[in-house]
């Protein structure tokens, strides 16, 4: 029966082209990829472009999830995750949200797919922040909304005002990352105190992604949830805090409505987040990290520092584990180019912006090889 649809010896059919959906065009291949590719021509680069801790998962969490596996934890979880697990992040939200407010996500990714996906009809508008973490762009013009951008340059700090004159009647939602990948600067309670306000006249929903929230150096993380509970979508997750950023786990809060077709939407994307990530998810919460946050500080202080005494025009991060500094000459990619030509990886500005004007360095990496980084920098600076 086959044959008479598909005959191996008719090769007609294989002329006929794939067509693929329009959203394909509108989405290109990460330049974060791009740099990697470039990466893997390298031999040992000093490799400053990597986002993601450079420890370890503790092992009591990899013991967890070895237990699970024995212990069966190997199917399909409720979709909207493990029971001990949302109690256990409930209890450590405050007891703020209630049944049907929290759901497990495959990582914070699942989390804002979940969030677009129930937010977003095509053509509606979406603020996001520039610089941003690439996906917020992406997945709105995957959805066919249109992304707006607050520019946040040169400070990086939330930008109410210039937020308040972009509201559109077509605006749905705003992303609000903090502390944010790019830039490593966290937002004040004043400036989310006041786009709650805003917020709240025109019933535009937040998206807030934590996802760093550990990694904040100089004062706690604030979150935008503390003055907008009722239209925040709060986005959290453990590959940056507990190193686990294969294992895909996360979760999100906010809002029944919201949640609940978040739910129904992963129950037809993701099915559910890994059940042996989230047996460990227990064990994660329970396990200090605090030691690997105090040495980021360290690291923090020696990037910035460094970078300074070069000379190079940067805003001191309070957050996260990147700085973004100015390119001393040149655009971001020129620049990047440059460094990689003297075997230093990071990455250009604009694969996170509009802009082209500053590089990425993640510092989620050994100090000499920040040190050896820095030294690269200091050599091309003086070709400014
Ligand atoms: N949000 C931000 C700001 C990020 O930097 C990342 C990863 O780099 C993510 C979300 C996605 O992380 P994951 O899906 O591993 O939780």
């Amino acid at each position: 029966m086959i044959a008479t649809i598909y005959n191996e010896s008719d090769n007609s059919m294989s002329n006929k082209p794939i067509v693929l959906a329009d959203r394909a065009s509108k989405t290109n291949i990460s330049g974060i990829r791009k740099v990697f590719d470039l990466a893997a021509k390298l031999e040992s680069p000093i490799n400053l472009s990597i986002g993601q801790p450079d420890f370890d998962v503790p092992e009591p969490v990899k013991n967890a999830a070895i237990e699970g596996i024995k212990n069966g934890a190997n199917s399909y979880t409720p979709t909207q995750g493990r029971a001990d697990l949302i109690a256990g992040i409930s209890n450590s939200l405050g007891n703020k949200y209630q049944q049907g407010e929290i759901i497990i996500t495959s990582a914070v990714s699942g989390g804002l797919n979940l969030a677009f996906l129930s937010l977003l009809n095509p053509g509606d508008e979406i603020l996001i922040p520039d610089p941003y973490f690439v996906m917020y762009k992406q997945l709105a013009l995957m959805l066919g909304a249109k992304p707006v951008y607050y520019d946040t340059y040169p400070e990086f700090k939330l930008p109410v005002d210039k937020i308040s004159s972009l509201i559109t009647d077509k605006t749905r939602a705003i992303v609000i990352g903090s502390p944010s990948n790019p830039t490593g600067i966290t937002y004040s309670a004043d400036s989310l105190k006041e786009l709650a306000g805003i917020l709240d006249k025109h019933g535009i929903v937040a998206i807030s992604d934590e996802i760093y929230e550990i990694f904040s150096y100089d004062h706690p993380a604030v979150s935008i949830a503390d003055y907008y509970r009722e239209k925040t979508v709060l986005l959290k997750g453990f590959s940056k805090s507990h190193a686990m950023t294969g294992w895909r786990l996360g979760y999100a809060a906010g809002p029944k409505e919201i949640l609940q077709t978040m739910a129904k939407f992963q129950q037809f994307t993701f099915v559910c987040a890994p059940s042996i990530a989230q047996v460990a998810g227990l064990t994660a919460m329970e396990t200090d990290m605090s030691e690997f946050v105090t040495q980021y500080k360290q690291k923090r202080d020696r990037i910035y520092n460094g970078l300074v005494e070069i000379g190079y025009e940067v805003v001191k991060p309070d957050g996260a584990f990147y700085i973004f500094p100015k390119t001393p000459w040149g655009t971001g990619d020129e620049f990047v180019a440059k460094c990689i030509e003297n075997n230093l990886l990071v990455i250009p500005g604009n694969v996170f912006s509009e802009k082209n004007t500053h590089f990425r360095i993640s510092y989620a990496a050994e100090n000499k090889t920040i040190d050896d980084g820095l030294e690269v920098l200091a050599t091309l600076f003086k070709e400014k």
